[in-house]
């Protein structure tokens, strides 16, 4: 590059989430605090994601349209469209955009694609999720940098951080079938994490087994972005974010987002006004249900959700069913289509009438809800959560203890540090039993619900501070936005 070619280029930042609610959802509101500092940002969606996205979710589409410096791009999957893009399926998922996504992405960005070096929008960041290794490459070919936001938890990033020191170590694959047994070799984890607690696709014999070598090959492109970012605050996870400065000197710990977005909206809002948030569900949701919470006495009610990915067995759907109704408690139950394996649609003429009453009298299901507001509902006590990081941390801004029941990825590691670390609820995990749900929900609804609910409003109090003005999350969000305006960025390239 020839210095002298040197101009003024406006700062714009692509912003690329794997193609999931969660990580949609949080991008999102990055992206949109990016906007508010009048940073320019593309955002790549699948157009799977695209489409949900404008029918579900009240026009995200045209919500966003009120930000002029912002704009929507789209990519194939390369999926058939009645792939359901559950858990399950993301090995395919991530095989499949590889093979169609990032030559087009690769196009867009490369010189003589739009966005690409001397174009008129040329790029000048590139923020993408974690787990597209692909990314690093590309951005160091154009000379731009890379921030990977890894939108899972970075406890849980760690243990994939830490996962070639446990092979070297010989801790994995595991050695035998004791899941009590503790981890050594996951500095910072010391007496806190199990066999158990790690991610569970690490319950393999095979280290060549598909996500054992995506997780080792996430773990070499991690350091080489220019900054991570991580939708989480320093009060929260201090000592997981000081090890991973070892992996990367450079973190910006600017969550929890949502709450991040509300406080910077409601600065550029009249006092006492409300500012309205984006939706980004890509299910329709049922506000019925918040019709029905407004009717039931403060919290009383504990709310069931697994997520937009998880996955249950009919056996485990009917142990949640009876310890639900078992305990007595109200419960809010989301029941996403398409969730449940082999369920088969007969089954519904062999549900127990204890069931059916137990649900009629204290129960409401919707297939998918409002959860930020069904979690800031004052009737809700309490969460029966899959530990997905996104609702983990809108349980904790909303100050409502946890019983967690972790599926998969980061969920193992998250529900073992609400329960031990954070003391913000019970750890479920491995277990589904009518007998277990019941009592658990006991605990925490009933028996421990003060202790509970006093140590979630703490940690809610800390949350909320993080992102206000002063607030550790609140700088680093300053400084991110700093960096991108001021990242010394080539121009034009000869
Ligand atoms: N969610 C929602 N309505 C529901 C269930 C979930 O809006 O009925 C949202 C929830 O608020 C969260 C996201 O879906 O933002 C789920 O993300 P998370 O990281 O918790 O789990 P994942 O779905 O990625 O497993």
């Amino acid at each position: 590059m020839n210095m002298s070619d040197q101009r003024a280029v406006s700062p714009h930042v692509l912003i690329f989430p794997l193609p999931l609610q969660g990580p949609v959802n949080c991008m999102l509101k990055l992206a949109e605090l990016l906007c508010l500092s009048k940073i320019q940002v593309t955002f790549l969606n699948t157009q799977q994601i695209q489409e949900r996205l404008r029918i579900n979710s009240a026009g995200a589409d045209v919500y966003f349209k009120r930000y002029p410096n912002f704009r929507f791009e789209t990519v194939p999957d390369g999926l058939p469209e009645d792939n359901p893009r559950t858990g399950d399926q993301i090995g395919h998922l991530l095989e499949s955009m590889d093979a169609v996504a990032v030559p087009i992405f690769r196009g867009m960005v490369t010189s003589g694609g739009e966005y690409g070096p001397g174009s008129e929008n040329q790029v000048t960041c590139i923020i993408a999720d974690g787990i597209f290794t692909f990314a690093a490459g590309i951005a160091a070919e154009i000379g731009v940098p890379l921030l990977y936001f890894d939108t899972i938890s970075p406890c849980g990033l760690w243990t994939y951080l830490c996962l070639p020191e446990l092979i070297e170590a010989g801790e994995f694959p595991f050695k035998d079938d004791n899941l009590d047994e503790m981890i050594r070799n996951a500095p910072g984890m010391e007496g806190i994490i199990r066999r158990r607690d790690l991610p569970s696709f690490y319950r393999t014999n095979d280290v060549n087994d598909r996500i054992i070598q995506l997780v080792l090959k996430e773990d070499k492109h991690i350091p080489l972005a220019q900054g991570l970012i991580f939708n989480t605050f320093q009060e929260l996870e201090a000592p997981i974010l000081a090890q991973m400065l070892s992996v990367c000197p450079n973190i910006y710990a600017v969550g929890p987002l949502h709450a991040h977005l509300k406080t910077r909206l409601a600065a550029e809002t009249c006092p006492g006004v409300q500012p309205t948030t984006s939706c980004n569900s890509i299910r329709r949701e049922d506000s019925s249900c918040i019709s029905w919470l407004d009717a039931q006495p403060s919290k009383s009610v504990i709310y069931v959700s697994i997520g937009s990915v998880a996955m249950i067995t009919t056996d485990q759907l009917f142990e949640i069913w009876h310890g639900l109704v078992n305990s007595g408690s109200r419960f809010l139950w989301v029941r996403r289509p398409g969730s449940v394996t082999g369920l088969d649609p007969e089954t519904t003429k062999e549900i127990p009438s204890e069931l059916s009453l137990g649900t009629k009298e204290r129960g409401y299901i919707v297939s998918w809800a409002p959860q930020e507001e069904v979690l800031a509902h004052p009737a809700i006590g309490g969460f029966l959560t899959h530990s997905g990081w996104n609702s983990t941390l809108e349980s904790i801004v909303e100050g409502k203890p946890m019983i967690c029941w972790p599926y998969f990825v980061d969920q193992q590691v998250n529900s073992r540090y609400v329960g031990e670390v954070w003391k913000l609820g019970l750890d479920m995990k491995d277990t589904c039993d009518r007998v277990v749900v019941e009592k658990m929900i006991r605990e925490v609804m009933e028996l421990r619900k003060n202790e509970f609910l006093q140590r979630a409003d703490e940690m809610a109090k800390l949350a909320k501070a993080s992102v206000s003005e002063g607030g550790s999350s609140y700088a680093d969000l300053d400084r991110l936005i700093l960096d991108i305006k001021f990242m010394k960025i080539p121009t034009t390239w000869k």
